[in-house]
């Protein structure tokens, strides 16, 4: 669908310990991603004076839901959520959505694919707004990707391939601040790429400046992120006879450890 917004902004705000809880504002209204904590967001939305018209949510973990039922309790607002018998939404008055379905928050001005990207957990899914800002929860991470909770290497490496199919220049807001570590993880997998060591020292003087390393851009993230470059790490020596998902299988255990 055609964007004519020009007012559209995506914050994050920052919840426990490395969380981000990203808030889309058009017009004055307010939709949350994943608030696993309600005082943070009725904090953000009185200071900002706006209205709560919904709730995003990517997956049934605690720090990504643990505020959906206070919020909707208040705000009366919409959910929208995996369609899963988990008891973490059931509780809550959700749209249950799939794969492939569009969803319109607001009238063609905010609209929110769904694309169903298993692995982390089995009802993992993302939210990919007006073609071009995905909201992909603990999935891929800045220079990362998430662990294996439920699903197979095979489910979360067909996931992190879904996403490497969007445009390169697709805005990716993951839900945690993880970027400088797992930084120092891909360095320890790809020494001589140059890409990567700029992307540390950028990365290095935004922390210091207390900002947030995200969103990232997917051409960064193809570029960096070891577990979306299997492909060509599978030409290097110590992976030459590995297919590409046994690289990502290695990379995610050794990652474990890290
Ligand atoms: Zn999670």
């Amino acid at each position: 669908m055609h964007s004519t917004n020009t007012s559209l902004r995506i914050t994050p705000i920052p919840a426990f310990t490395d969380n981000y809880i990203w808030v889309i504002v058009l017009d004055g209204l307010a939709w949350v991603v994943d608030p696993g904590d309600a005082t943070v967001v009725e904090q953000y939305l009185h200071q900002h004076q706006l209205s709560l018209a919904g709730i995003l949510l990517t997956h049934h973990h605690a720090d990504h839901t643990g505020g959906a039922l206070a919020l909707q309790t208040h705000w009366r607002c919409n959910v929208f959520a995996p369609d899963s018998s988990h008891p973490a939404y059931q509780t809550l008055d959700c749209h249950r959505v799939v794969e492939g379905e569009t969803l319109t928050l607001q009238t063609h001005t905010l609209t929110a694919q769904v694309i169903a990207l298993p692995g982390h957990t089995l009802d993992h899914i993302a939210f990919y707004l007006n073609a071009q800002h995905l909201f992909c929860g603990d999935v891929l991470f800045g220079g990362g990707c998430g662990r294996l909770f439920e699903g197979t290497p095979a489910q979360m490496f067909a996931s992190l391939a879904r996403i490497k199919q969007l445009p390169v220049d697709t805005l990716i807001y993951p839900a945690h601040e993880y970027t400088a570590h797992n930084l120092a993880f891909a360095s320890m997998v790809e020494p001589d790429n140059q890409a990567l060591q700029m992307r540390i020292v950028d990365t290095q003087q935004r922390r210091t400046a207390q900002q947030a390393t995200l969103p990232t851009i997917l051409a960064l993230e193809l570029a960096t992120n070891p577990f979306l470059r299997c492909e060509t790490l599978m030409h290097t020596p110590q992976h030459l006879s590995d297919t590409s998902l046994a690289v990502f299988t290695s990379l995610r255990q050794a990652r474990n450890q890290f």
